[in-house]
């Protein structure tokens, strides 16, 4: 069962990591929904023009910290939702202890906070726990596979772990916990310059310059709409069960079919710059979603044309502000 939105009505929220993409959509929601928020976010690599619009809601609090250290939060805190964590290739191959730390230290200081507040919690959880797969598409019940000392490890170890300490909490000390393993999500509010395929193919689009296709393209990725993501974060939250559930999009391309829609939707005919695929990236990745169907009744809505269209028209006022 899932629970209502009214059983938690000035009921306060805190979300981790809360100036980035992901969970200021979230925290939008919360919002929304009637819940207080109190967001904490090191702006390692978020920004607060993200949370620009809720400098005047009383409903919303933010406190800059660094949330692989210890802290508190004053007040009757119904969930924790840690998301906090360096999340593009990029990043977190620039500093892999922070990326490390965030998973780990962080993911316990969190999960502290829940137990001291019998809070509900939830982790921001991969697919890249799943690293570079044997089975496609991936049910819940694969194990993965990961190079534990390879450049992404610092990333795909420590969600493994947060995922490990997080249902370490839930069976030693009863605390209410949820993971939620996020497949390729994109939207407005992703950074221009995060390396990610989507704002850097429709960086170049906008900017006349060819597309950067690592390796031969082939690999592929399957992409979900941030507010289909942000339904699935909300529900898994407000449900009884446990054990991780995959939230993405099944709509499976290639990531030369990805530039060729971009190139398309640009009416643009599509140049590349073929560079070096990155060591261990996936060559495949499309989520199993049957597991989110039958607990949370959650499927995505969003198609492709519509999300990457509204994530076009983000990204053109940052390249060209009114
Ligand atoms: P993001 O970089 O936009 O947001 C992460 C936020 O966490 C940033 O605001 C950053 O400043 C903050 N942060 C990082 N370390 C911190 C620390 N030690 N203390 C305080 N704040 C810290 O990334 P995102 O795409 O919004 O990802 C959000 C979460 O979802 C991450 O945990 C990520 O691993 C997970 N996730 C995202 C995707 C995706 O496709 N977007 C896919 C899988 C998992
Ligand atoms: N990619 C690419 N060009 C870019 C950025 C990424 O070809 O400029 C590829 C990358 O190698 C990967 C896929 O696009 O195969 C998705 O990369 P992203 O960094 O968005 O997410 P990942 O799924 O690797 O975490």
């Amino acid at each position: 069962m899932i629970q209502d939105t009214s059983n938690y009505q000035g009921r306060i929220a805190v979300v981790t990591g809360g100036a980035g993409f992901v969970a200021s959509h979230l925290i939008d929601r919360l919002l929304a929904d009637g819940l207080k928020v109190v967001a904490l976010d090191n702006l390692v690599t978020g920004a607060m023009s993200n949370l620009a619009h809720l400098e005047n809601d009383p409903n919303f609090s933010f406190i800059e910290h660094d949330v692989s250290e210890p802290y508190e939060v004053d007040g009757d805190v119904a969930f924790v939702f840690h998301m906090a964590s360096p999340a593009s290739p990029i990043d977190y191959v620039e500093i892999p202890v922070e990326t490390l730390k965030a998973g780990s230290y962080a993911t316990h200081h969190a999960l502290d906070l829940a137990k001291r507040k019998r809070a509900t919690f939830l982790v921001a959880s991969t697919s890249e726990i799943y690293g570079d797969p044997e089975i496609h598409p991936q049910p819940e019940s694969y194990w993965g596979n990961v190079n534990s000392i390879g450049v992404r490890s610092c990333y795909d170890e420590a969600k493994r772990y947060a995922e490990a300490v997080t249902m370490a909490y839930h069976r030693a000390h009863g605390v209410d916990t949820k993971i939620v393993r996020i497949f390729n999500t994109y939207g407005p509010r992703m950074r221009l310059d995060d390396g990610r395929v989507v704002p850097a193919f429709i960086g170049q689009a906008l900017r006349g310059e060819p597309m950067t296709i690592f390796g031969d393209g082939s690999q592929t990725r399957s992409f979900c709409y941030v507010s289909d993501l942000v339904e699935g974060i909300w529900r898994l939250a407000r449900s009884e069960f446990h054990e991780p559930v995959n939230c993405g999009n099944p709509h499976e391309m290639t990531i030369r079919e990805f530039a060729e829609a971009i190139a398309g939707i640009f009416q643009v005919e599509l140049k590349v710059d073929d560079r070096p695929l990155p060591p261990d990236d996936p060559k495949v990745r499309k989520p199993d979603i049957r597991r989110a169907k039958e607990q949370l009744g959650w499927e995505p809505q969003v198609s492709f044309a519509e999300g990457i269209g509204e994530t076009i028209d983000y990204f053109r006022e940052v390249v060209n502000p009114a």
